[in-house]
């Protein structure tokens, strides 16, 4: 007899080892805000091209918007101050403002002026009366009174005055913005290189979609998914495919992966196990955290780095990898890439579902709204990929124990969000 016995029965499957103490998902993502800065250089970048950029400058208004005093709607211009509370009837100038150059003349107290949407006030106007309100008459309009000066009018510089900051440093350039600038006379603007992310998926029974694959075989789904990701996050996703479990290849591409990139993402091989090279060679490196996130879908995750590079070690799982791609490095990447640290908006909702939540993790169920109600994909197994596509985003449920019901509050987060 060895005197070797079988592990005591746990009916906690996510029980620690002994001697392992488990971090809470907002300790590790303390930590990591904490330990990481922004490394990227910086470009000039016309702002025709700057959608998805990352400013690494605040855009200043070089212009006001509007430029000028101008009306919001078609109709009459005058001066406010003939109003008196009474019904009116004004003789009009020659002529009418348009968008465009300004009307040259000056218009009397007491006159009129047709003008058109988007015009600047001509001198002697600060009111306009819409063409809908009034009764026009030949060289004359008349109109009841309950006009307020300055109705219908935009003041000059009310959106922003020149000199002001229009848009910060760090911002993420969205269609709008692209718009604020260029109302604001932006034109070459400063903004940061992208973060390049190294991509490498590890494990022996991994083929590249297209090819054909053997009994025993997977086709490779991170890669794809990650790729995207990034390209999502407007980062530079750099490919260096498949790697056999052998720590010599990994060896290697990690070290062609740390002198291409700023980041690399490795999926599979994060745990403990025999064949989890990417956990074994980043604590041989000696710089790995391994960090036992108290997190579901997304046991392992092993974070470290090599030479001087950050690793994120995903769990080979799909839908952990999204995940802890989604919770851990995306905001760690925000903060390198000069966006800084990005807190994904959440929203409260009644639960369309039930569950009886264990105490001790943090859990992100596959979810999506209908009816108002956020709905959970009908398996939690970290293995079923459609429930990826089927969702909108995560509902994420706290590290305590729940009782959730039908009906119940519960956070969710939309995938765009992140
Ligand atoms: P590992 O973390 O390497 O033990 O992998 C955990 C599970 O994820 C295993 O079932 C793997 O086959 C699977 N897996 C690992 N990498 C990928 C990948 N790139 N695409 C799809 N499944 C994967
Ligand atoms: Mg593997």
């Amino acid at each position: 007899m060895s005197g070797l016995k079988p592990p005591p029965l746990r009916d906690d499957c996510f029980a620690l080892p002994a001697g392992v103490d488990w971090v809470p998902v907002d300790q590790a993502l303390a930590r990591l805000r904490e330990r990481l800065h922004p490394v990227m250089g910086q470009e000039t970048c016309n702002i025709t091209r700057a959608l998805g950029r990352i400013l690494a400058e605040p855009v200043i208004a070089a212009r006001a918007n509007p430029p000028l005093a101008n009306t919001a709607v078609d109709g009459y211009g005058f001066a406010g101050v003939v109003l008196k509370g009474q019904d009116l009837v004004l003789p009009l100038v020659e002529g009418r403002a348009a968008a465009g150059p300004r009307y040259q003349g000056h218009v009397p107290q007491g006159h009129a002026i047709q003008i058109l949407t988007g015009a600047a006030l001509p001198e002697g106007v600060d009111t306009v009366i819409m063409q809908e309100d009034v009764t026009l008459g030949s060289g004359e309009i008349a109109f009841r009174a309950g006009v307020k000066p300055r109705a219908n009018t935009r003041n000059a510089g009310e959106d922003i005055a020149a000199g002001e900051v229009a848009l910060d440093a760090g911002r993420v350039v969205t269609p709008a913005d692209l718009a604020l600038m260029a109302a604001v006379g932006a034109d070459e603007i400063q903004v940061h290189l992208p973060l390049k992310v190294a991509v490498i998926s590890t494990g022996d029974e991994l083929v590249e979609p297209g090819q054909p694959a053997g009994e025993g075989q997977i086709y490779d789904a991170n890669r794809p998914m990650l790729t995207g990701l990034l390209h999502q996050f407007g980062y530079h996703p750099i490919d260096m495919g498949i790697v056999p479990d052998t720590s010599d290849d990994l060896r290697r591409t990690l070290n062609e992966a740390a002198a291409k990139a700023d980041v690399i993402l490795t999926s599979g091989g994060a745990s403990a196990g025999d064949e989890d090279h990417v956990s074994a060679l980043l604590n041989e490196a000696g710089a790995m955290a391994e960090w036992r996130v108290a997190l579901k879908p997304g046991r392992p995750i092993a974070l470290g780095v090599w030479q001087g590079t950050p690793v994120f070690g995903l769990p080979g799982n799909p839908v952990a990898a999204l995940v802890c791609t989604l919770i851990f490095a995306r905001p760690a990447m925000g903060v390198m890439a000069g966006s800084g640290w990005h807190e994904p908006q959440g929203f409260t909702l009644p639960a369309a579902f039930e569950k009886h939540k264990k105490p001790g993790r943090r859990e992100y169920l596959r979810a999506r709204v209908r009816d108002g109600r956020a709905e959970v994909f009908a398996s939690e197994g970290s293995g079923r990929i459609s429930g990826l596509s089927w969702a909108d985003g995560l509902v994420e449920l706290g590290d305590g124990a729940m009782e959730i019901r039908p009906g119940d509050p519960v956070r969710f987060i939309p995938f765009g969000n992140f």
